[in-house]
């Protein structure tokens, strides 16, 4: 049931603490994400906006606005900061948008074991800042840190800035357990521990409402950022790979092409035209960073410490890099893929010589299984469908693993398999499919899973 029914309004007016947005203009910006990286989520979603928007400032209000969408069958579609690339936070089928901004709190903080307790609507940014008092950092950051919230990393994120060392959300031992609210005629608050919270970790907020998150946190280190020039690519990767496997702690390493490069913010542009190894690291690694260098025959640049820096490297790694081109043209588009193991340059070379500066290279080193692994976030010049199915098909065959970030469900945007876990979840706490409908391929065959 849609929302355009002054008498359904007012019973979300009746809710105390809540704030209601219903000016058409907010409604439409608060409807929409970062889905504008795909030309192809662009024209699915560019029409889809919800009815109103909600703001709950505690647990009574989230529970009356769901009794409300419970009883008329209202789609309820769940947001923190709205940055999230796949229309993750885009209401498809109108109704509610919850913006948990509100939910912003840090509970407590454990210092034996270093979990942190946090609302869900807390900025990263404002979390990782507070957590210095206790002499810790968030283990792992998207590039939109300084905007996006907890919760919306957790349910709609994959990992940044910190899966050099920690890998992605997903792996065990980085989200401990999780608060959610479920979607019944009554409500109930779950707490829910490591194993419980995996079918809610990214699952697009499809099987509960999560209003707090015990997350495990890293020691907090000075970080100093690093750029080393290669005039030859083949020398970014094996460079990158020795420095990811030396004994010195990291917190990113990426590689950006001389291409790309000359697109970036002028801050970041040097006067040599070269790749660029971008990398975050101790005090106590920029020794060996040197000796490396010095064994491949390149030149390093301590910038300084990266949070001292004016604009840091922080700025152009993750997908900020495709933010930077698409600021330069809006015909850029980007792929996300690991890519296969010791055979990067094989892939790499290839799409060179077929696609030429079609596809330019962003590289990314992450931590997969505890082992490291290069992944890629390529930016592609849009040339339509067919051509962005051939270039995947490409990496396909030669043996990287796609996450596309050209289409709208978890699934597709993931592995690519239905996980029963996120749709056992969402029969339990979801039983009538309200919570961001459309978004879990799974929902739609749940009979297969004898639940
Ligand atoms: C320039 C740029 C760079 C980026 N870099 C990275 C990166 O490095 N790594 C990365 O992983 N992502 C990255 N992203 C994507 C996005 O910024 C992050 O995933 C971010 O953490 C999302 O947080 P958000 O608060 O904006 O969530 P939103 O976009 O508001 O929501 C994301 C998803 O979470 C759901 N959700 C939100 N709050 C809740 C809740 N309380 N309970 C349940 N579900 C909820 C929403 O329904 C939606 O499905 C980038 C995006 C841009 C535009």
């Amino acid at each position: 049931m849609s929302l355009n029914n002054l008498k359904l309004l007012e019973k979300f007016r009746e809710v105390n603490n809540l704030e209601i947005i219903e000016s058409q203009s907010e409604v439409k910006r608060l409807s929409k994400d970062f889905y504008n990286y795909s030309p192809i989520l662009t024209k699915k979603l560019d029409g889809c906006i919800a009815d109103i928007v909600v703001r709950p400032s505690d647990h009574i209000a989230v529970k009356k606005v769901v009794e409300i969408c419970w009883k008329f069958s209202i789609p309820l579609t769940l947001r923190g900061a709205g940055t999230g690339n796949y229309g993750q936070a885009v209401p498809l089928f109108k109704g509610v948008v919850m913006q948990m901004s509100r939910f912003n709190k840090i509970e407590n903080f454990d210092p034996d074991t270093g979990f942190v307790k946090v609302q869900s609507g807390c900025i990263m940014g404002v979390l990782n800042k507070k957590l210095e008092r206790y002499g810790r950092e968030l283990r792992l950051l998207p590039s939109t840190w300084k905007t996006a919230t907890i919760g919306g990393f957790i349910a709609g994120g994959s990992g940044g800035i910190g899966s050099i060392r920690w890998g992605f959300l997903r792996d065990p031992g980085n989200l401990i357990g999780l608060e959610a609210v479920t979607i019944n005629e009554k409500p109930e608050l779950l707490k829910l521990d490591a194993e419980e919270s995996e079918p809610l970790n990214h699952a697009y907020g499809t099987n509960g409402i999560i209003t707090s998150l015990l997350l495990a946190t890293d020691i907090k280190r000075r970080w100093y950022a690093v750029v080393i020039d290669c005039i030859e690519f083949e020398k970014t990767i094996d460079i990158l790979k020795i420095l990811t496997s030396a004994a010195i702690n990291l917190k990113l390493g990426a590689i950006l092409e001389d291409e790309i490069v000359d697109q970036m913010p002028t801050w970041f542009k040097s006067k040599t035209r070269s790749h660029k190894i971008l990398i975050q690291t101790t005090l106590g690694g920029i020794n060996t960073i040197e000796l490396i260098c010095k064994k491949f025959k390149v030149e390093s640049s301590l910038l300084g410490e990266e949070e001292k820096l004016v604009n840091g490297i922080s700025e152009v790694v993750w997908n900020h890099t495709t933010l930077h081109m698409r600021s330069r043209d809006k015909n850029w588009t980007y792929l996300q893929m690991l890519l296969p193991l010791n055979n990067e340059l094989e892939l790499i070379n290839f799409l060179r010589k077929k696609w030429g500066k079609k596809v330019l290279w962003h590289i990314e080193a992450v931590s997969q299984q505890g082992s490291p692994r290069l992944a890629a976030l390529p930016v592609l010049k849009w040339n339509g469908v067919e051509e962005l199915n051939e270039i995947m098909d490409d990496c396909k065959k030669l043996g990287a693993f796609i996450f596309n970030p050209h289409v709208l469900t978890v699934e597709g945007g993931g592995l690519g398999v239905v996980d029963a876990d996120q749709v056992k979840a969402k029969v339990k706490f979801d039983p009538k499919g309200l919570l961001n409908p459309g978004k879990l391929e799974g929902w739609a065959i749940k009979e297969q899973f004898n639940i």
